[in-house]
C-alpha cells in the first residue's frame, strides 16, 4: 500500500491535514503555490487570527447540506480544535465569543503549524503550482508546471480565490471538474457592497453603530459608509445572500437602520416633544437632525428634502413618517459586490454531498477535499477558520491511516 499523501495547498486546512496525516505515520508532501505557507492566516482577524468560536452552529454557515455540517460540528466542536492546538503548544484566549491565540498574534498560529510540520518530517514544497491531478492504478499523479508527484492519497486544500491577488489562475475548480465533480458557483461571500445612488460622496467616511438586514437575516454592528457603498462586519455578513440575488438577476436592496438608540418609537416621541418645546420648536429640521446623526449622514439623507429648512413646529405627520423611514428603514440598492480579491471568503465550491464524513470524495476513493474549497462559508467570527482546520485535521487523519 502506497503510504504517501500529497496535500495541495498550504493554508489553514492543508497544514492541519498534513499534520494529521503525518501523525498517522504517512509520508506527507505539502505543495504550496506561494513562496510561503499560511499567508491568509497571517492577515486573518486583522492580524490576530480569530480561529474558532464559542457560538459554532451550522446555522452560522451557508452550505448545501446543513445536516452534514451539524453532524460535523458536533463531532469537531471548538474544544477539539483548541485541544489540537494545545497539542502543538498554542493556547487560546476568548474575546467576545471568538477564540484567538493567547498572543493575539496570527503569526503564532502559523509558527506552531510550521513547527509541527517540521517535527513530523512533512516535506513542504513552496512555489509549486499544481495544475492537474489524475487517477492512476495505485493512487494519483499530481502535476505542477514542471514536476510530477505520485501518491496513494491526495488532499485538495486549495481554499478559494477570495482575498488573493494572484496573476496565476485558480486551478482547483478545474481539477475537480476533470473528476466529473461539480462545484457550486464561486462569488464573494464576506465582502463590502457597492452602489451608486448619489448618497455615497456625501456620507463617505461615516462609521455608525446600526442594523442591516436582507431577506430575514439581520446583523448589528458598526456600519461603514464609503465613497462607493456600504461596508463593515454587519454588511459583510449579508454579502452572500445579496450577491446570490445579484447573480439571480434580482435588484437587491439592503435595509439599513442608522440608529440603534434611540429606537424608532423613542425618536418619534422625542420629535413630538421637540416640535412643542420652546427651546427647539423654532429650530430648522436641518439644525435639529445634524445633532442627532453624524453631519455627513444627515446631509446625505435629508439635503434637498422639502422639509429641510422648515422649523420643527411646521413638520406634519407625513414629514415625520418620512424622516423615521429614512433613518430606520433606509433601502439601499446594491449594484455589485466588491471584487473577489477584496473578499474575506468566497461562496461556492465542491458540494458537501460529494464527500463522506471524512471529506473523502465518494466517487474517487483516496481523494479528499477540505476547507474553503468546499461549498461551505461562514459568518465572520472564527467560523471559516474553524471549518478549515477541523476539516483538514479530519481528512488528514483518515488519509494518513494505513
Ligand atoms: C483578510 C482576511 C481575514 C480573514 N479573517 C478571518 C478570521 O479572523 N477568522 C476566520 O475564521 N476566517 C477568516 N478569514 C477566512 C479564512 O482565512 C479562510 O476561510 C481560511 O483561510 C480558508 O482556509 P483554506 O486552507 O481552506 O484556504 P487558504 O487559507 O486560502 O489556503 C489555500 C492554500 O492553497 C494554495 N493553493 C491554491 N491553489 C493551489 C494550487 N493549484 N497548487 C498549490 N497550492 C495552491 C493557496 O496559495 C493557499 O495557500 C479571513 C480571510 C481573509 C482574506
Amino acid at each position: 500500500m502506497n503510504r504517501e499523501v500529497i496535500v495541495i495547498g498550504g493554508g489553514a486546512s492543508g497544514m492541519a491535514a498534513a499534520i494529521s496525516a503525518a501523525e498517522q505515520g504517512a509520508q506527507v508532501t505539502l505543495l504550496e503555490k506561494k513562496e510561503q505557507t499560511g499567508k491568509k492566516i497571517l492577515v486573518s482577524g486583522n492580524g490576530r487570527c480569530n480561529f474558532s468560536s464559542t457560538a459554532l452552529s451550522a446555522r452560522r454557515y451557508h452550505c448545501s447540506d446543513e445536516a452534514f455540517l451539524d453532524r460535523f460540528l458536533t463531532r469537531f466542536p471548538a474544544e477539539r480544535v483548541l485541544a489540537r492546538f494545545r497539542d502543538l503548544g498554542l493556547y487560546a484566549a476568548e474575546r467576545n465569543g471568538g477564540y484567538y491565540p493567547s498572543s493575539f498574534q496570527a503569526s503564532s498560529v502559523n509558527t506552531v503549524l510550521q513547527r509541527a510540520l517540521k517535527t513530523l518530517d512533512v516535506s513542504v514544497r513552496s512555489r509549486v503550482n499544481v495544475l492537474s491531478v489524475e487517477k492512476e492504478e495505485d493512487g494519483f499523479i499530481v502535476r505542477s508546471e514542471s514536476e510530477a508527484f505520485h501518491a496513494g492519497k491526495v488532499i485538495l486544500a486549495c481554499g478559494s480565490p477570495a482575498g488573493v491577488s494572484d496573476p496565476k489562475p485558480f486551478t482547483a475548480y478545474d481539477i475537480l471538474k476533470r473528476f466529473g465533480l461539480t462545484a457550486a458557483p464561486c462569488f464573494p461571500a464576506l465582502a463590502r457592497l457597492i452602489g451608486n445612488n448619489g448618497y455615497e460622496s456625501l456620507w463617505d467616511g461615516v462609521r455608525i453603530p446600526g442594523i442591516v438586514s436582507f431577506y430575514g437575516r439581520t446583523y448589528e454592528g458598526e456600519i461603514q459608509l464609503t465613497k462607493d457603498g456600504i461596508s463593515g462586519i454587519p454588511v459583510f455578513q449579508l454579502a452572500h445572500d445579496v450577491n446570490q440575488a445579484l447573480l439571480d438577476g434580482k435588484r437587491p436592496c439592503v435595509m439599513i437602520s442608522f440608529l440603534k438608540e434611540p429606537s424608532r418609537e423613542e425618536l418619534a416621541a422625542y420629535l413630538k416633544e421637540a416640535k412643542a418645546a420652546t427651546l427647539t420648536n423654532a429650530l430648522s429640521f436641518r439644525d435639529y437632525i445634524s445633532a442627532l446623526l453624524p453631519k455627513k449622514l444627515a446631509m446625505a439623507l435629508f439635503s434637498g428634502s422639502s422639509y429641510e429648512q422648515l422649523p420643527l413646529s411646521a413638520l406634519d405627520e407625513t414629514h415625520t413618517e418620512e424622516i423615521l423611514q429614512r433613518i430606520y428603514a433606509f433601502s439601499y440598492p446594491v449594484q455589485k459586490s466588491a471584487p473577489m480579491k477584496e473578499a474575506q471568503v468566497s461562496a461556492g465550491g465542491l458540494l458537501l454531498s460529494a464527500v463522506n464524513d471524512d471529506f473523502e470524495v465518494r466517487s474517487v476513493p483516496g481523494l479528499f477535499v477540505t476547507g474553503e474549497l468546499l461549498d461551505v462559508d461562514g459568518e465572520t467570527g472564527g467560523f471559516n477558520l474553524h471549518f478549515a482546520f477541523a476539516s483538514g485535521f479530519t481528512a488528514g487523519e483518515k488519509a494518513g491511516r494505513p
